[in-house]
């Protein structure tokens, strides 16, 4: 199991992947700070964190 990001920003593509959601977490909330200057609400963020199948 793994959990994807992407960002919901219309001029962003960032995206990641990772295997823990709290990792996936922390850096989605790094990117919403470092790229956007903003936090992502914790609500937000659970829904925009994707949990996809393993290849
Ligand atoms: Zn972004």
């Amino acid at each position: 199991m793994s959990y994807q990001f992407e960002c919901p920003r219309e001029d962003c593509t960032f995206e990641l992947r990772c295997d823990r959601d709290q990792e996936a977490a922390k850096l989605a909330r790094a990117h919403a700070r470092l790229s956007h200057r903003g936090r992502i609400p914790p609500a937000d963020l659970e829904r925009w964190l994707e949990r996809v199948e393993a290849a």
